[in-house]
């Protein structure tokens, strides 16, 4: 019977290249693994499969009666909603530790670095196995993409260690000026519809009781959206009504301005205003130097739900 490797809900680019290279990782020291993804992909991701030729890892987003490594994520409300009736056998991650148990041991490769693609290259050299090219080119992607091409806080000496190995491995001179190409095939909203744009780096968060959902756009100029706020914070409203969350804040994050234009709502206006000590206007803020969402803003907001 195989493993089933995945990431979190509404998957980024970790989570799939990282279901990908741990898998892969897996299966060379023997174990069956298969990489699988809970959502589907962005146009990001697509970007880097395209680039190195992976394939796509094949839907699931039922578990019960599974064994299965998770990366990329620790929290329930992140999960496939049966997860606990999975056998979890791992985690790799890179985030806070969230309310996921088991009922049996694990191995556990959970760092405070910049990606879980970082963490599985690291599992790859302790273990000494080869990075195959096609690999290490998504690998590669997926580290520049988590760390925005090394300007977030996230951003580690290992992970801008990882990235020059693995671009030697995959062949790729100029990986900065790949990484802006990735993300200006993540910046395209021409089209899109305000619950695309509200759900395409979305994820949900179990804060004392109260469900706090928190999207993130990263794109290289944030201006384009200017004249669509008004609609992201109406369809924010049904999203919140729709799931009875306690808050909706979406980060639309600018990579060339380094910082980020926070939407919000939410039964308590005030609880984010502290959190960031700002004053909203029209529901809005502008946080300068905010890149991560992991780093800089759930730190933050958590506190004020205990
Ligand atoms: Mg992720
Ligand atoms: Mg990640
Ligand atoms: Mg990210």
């Amino acid at each position: 019977m195989s493993t089933y490797v995945f990431g979190h809900t509404s998957p980024d680019s970790d989570s799939i290249v990282g279901a990908i290279s741990l898998s892969y990782l897996k299966n060379q020291l023997g174990e069956d693994c298969v990489p699988t993804r809970q959502g589907e992909i962005s146009a990001e991701t697509e970007f880097i499969l395209n680039k190195f030729g992976g394939t796509l890892p094949e839907l699931k987003t039922s578990v019960a009666g599974e064994k299965v490594y998770i990366i990329d994520f620790s929290d329930k409300a992140q999960a496939p909603k049966d997860i606990m009736q999975a056998t979890i056998l791992g985690i790799v991650d890179h985030h806070k530790l969230g309310d996921l148990t088991t009922d049996t041991p694990l191995e556990c490769w959970i760092r405070p670095i910049g990606c879980s693609n970082t963490v599985v290259k690291e599992m790859y050299d302790y273990h000494k196995v080869e990075i195959p090219k096609d690999i290490a080119g998504m690998m590669m992607c997926a580290i520049l993409s988590d760390t925005v091409i090394f300007k977030s806080p996230t951003c580690t000496k290992v992970d801008t260690k990882a990235v020059k190995e693995l671009a030697a491995i995959c062949g790729v001179e100029d990986y900065k000026a790949l990484a802006m190409e990735m993300f200006i095939a993540k910046s395209a909203v021409n089209g899109a519809s305000a619950r695309n744009l509200n759900t395409r780096d979305y994820k949900m968060f179990e804060m004392n009781g109260s469900k706090v959902g928190i999207n993130q756009l990263e794109m290289v100029d944030i201006s384009v959206l200017e004249s669509r706020k008004q609609e992201l914070l109406e369809d924010m409203k049904k999203m919140k009504e729709e799931d009875a969350l306690h808050t909706v804040v979406v980060l639309l994050t600018d990579i060339m301005k380094e910082g980020s234009q926070l939407l919000v709502v939410s039964d308590d206006e005030s609880k984010i205003e502290a959190a960031f000590d700002i004053k909203l206007q029209n529901s809005q803020a502008w946080l300068p130097g905010v890149l991560s969402r992991k780093k800089q803003v759930i730190p933050f907001l958590q506190p004020q739900f205990r």
